[in-house]
């Protein structure tokens, strides 16, 4: 059977054992949708997920004339999209996720005015506390593909108030962006619907075949489909995401007071940031700086920690984060790893200890690619950012994904 039209083969079970066994909930609703008369909406582009994934698509079909209808099972976009810390991380991408992201930063600045939201051309300052640190930021600085300015200590707080009495310099990565994700998500929303967009929200995706998806509400026709559902294509499609090895990335972030009101324009990644971003991947002295820190701070790597944080307007900071990877997460809260990066951010901050204003978790799809994009038949892709950079990159994925589609 075709993937993604396994309702038909389901229907076909469900007569096949009729008055014999009891339909699970999801088959009854699939069949009352299907017996429907016709469908509820029709549309050039049907979009599932209404995170930034699914939104861009949107953006980019209605920026070429199509006519656009958003599914989203939730009343709002409250996944990954609006838990994250609002960085375009652009500078420190490489491949076709640098394609992307150069793409989606021009997207994001633009959209800040069309739609109505805060984005910042901040940049991002990162933070070098050993020299292992400085020394991969003079190999990257000779390779990156946007300006970075190598710093010393002064420099550095010149353009961040860091305290951490161990500071030795950093760089300053000029062609990042920022928005605060919690605004700029449902603006972009807000601003689809009234270029004439459709939200069928409270509205799940079940499958499609022959140029329809079904829904928990019934049919809707289009001849392109775009499923964007983030770490749920996991649940929609299993057999796909393990055929790709894709699993859930969950990470613990919090909201803290700044320090004294202390106001940081750019975004502020350290030491262990380098050990993540494909940027800084090629660069010599990656390997001894890994080794260092997993012979000084082992807790650090086994918690995984990328120790970041970003400032909105509001002024409070956003930091983080931690990672784990699992098919299915246990649903708890682990005070351990939030009390790890508040001893981690407060030095850095060099200061005893911080204020939390809030916890949460967030889950992303990781896999062992950067993106997941599977066409299962002509007309539908199925499109995932498979690691943590897709506010990042998701405005010029969707570009590509949309210019295949029409
Ligand atoms: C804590 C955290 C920090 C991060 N920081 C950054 C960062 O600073 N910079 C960066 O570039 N990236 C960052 N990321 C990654 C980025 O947030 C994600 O890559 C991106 O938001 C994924 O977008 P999405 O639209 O695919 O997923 P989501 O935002 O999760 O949206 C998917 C949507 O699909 C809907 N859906 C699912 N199944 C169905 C269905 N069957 N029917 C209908 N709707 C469905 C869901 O309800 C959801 O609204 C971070 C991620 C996290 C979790």
């Amino acid at each position: 059977m075709a993937r993604g039209g396994w309702w038909r083969g389901m229907l076909a079970r469900m007569s096949a054992t009729e008055g014999t066994t009891k339909p699970r909930a999801a088959a009854a609703a699939a069949a009352a949708a299907a017996v429907r008369p016709g469908p509820i909406e029709r549309a050039d582009l049907v979009v599932v997920g209404a995170g930034i994934v699914g939104l861009a698509h949107a953006v980019h079909a209605v920026e070429r004339g199509l006519s656009v209808v958003v599914v989203e099972r939730d009343d709002a976009a409250v996944g990954a999209s609006i838990r994250n810390f609002g960085h375009g991380c652009v500078t420190a991408q490489t491949g076709p996720a640098l394609r992307c992201a150069r793409r989606a930063r021009a997207d994001w600045l633009r959209l800040a005015g069309e739609a109505g939201y805060w984005a910042a051309e901040s940049g991002t300052v990162v933070a070098a506390r050993a020299e292992d640190e400085l020394a991969v930021l003079r190999e990257f600085a000779e390779r990156a593909p946007l300006p970075v300015r190598l710093l010393d200590a002064g420099g550095v707080r010149a353009l961040v108030p860091l305290d951490a009495p161990e500071l030795l310099g950093g760089a300053y990565l000029a062609g990042d962006v920022r928005v605060n994700p919690r605004e700029a998500v449902p603006a972009i929303a807000a601003h689809l619907a009234r270029s004439g967009v459709r939200f069928l929200w409270r509205t799940s995706a079940l499958g499609w075949a022959d140029g329809r998806l079904l829904t928990s509400r019934g049919t809707v026709e289009a001849p392109r489909i775009v499923a964007a559902v983030g770490h749920d294509v996991d649940r929609l499609l299993p057999e796909l995401a393990e055929d790709v090895g894709v699993r859930r990335c969950a990470l613990q972030m919090l909201r803290v007071d700044s320090p004294g009101g202390r106001r940081f324009a750019p975004a502020v990644l350290t030491g262990l940031s380098l050990l993540r971003y494909s940027g800084f991947a090629a660069c010599p002295s990656i390997p001894a700086l890994r080794a260092r820190f997993a012979a000084t701070a082992p807790h650090l790597l086994e918690a995984d920690l990328n120790l970041m944080f970003t400032q909105w307007p509001d002024g409070l900071l956003t930091i983080g984060d931690t990672h784990a990877r699992a098919v299915t997460h246990p649903p708890f809260h682990d005070e351990a790893l939030d009390s790890l990066l508040l001893a981690e951010i407060a030095r850095l901050l060099g200061v005893p200890s911080l204020a939390v204003r809030e916890r949460w978790r967030g889950v992303y799809a990781t896999g062992p690619e950067e993106f997941l994009v599977h066409r299962p038949e002509p007309g539908v892709a199925v499109v995932a950012v498979t690691t943590g950079i897709g506010m990042t990159t998701a405005f010029g994925l969707a570009h590509e994904i949309v210019e295949t589609l029409t």
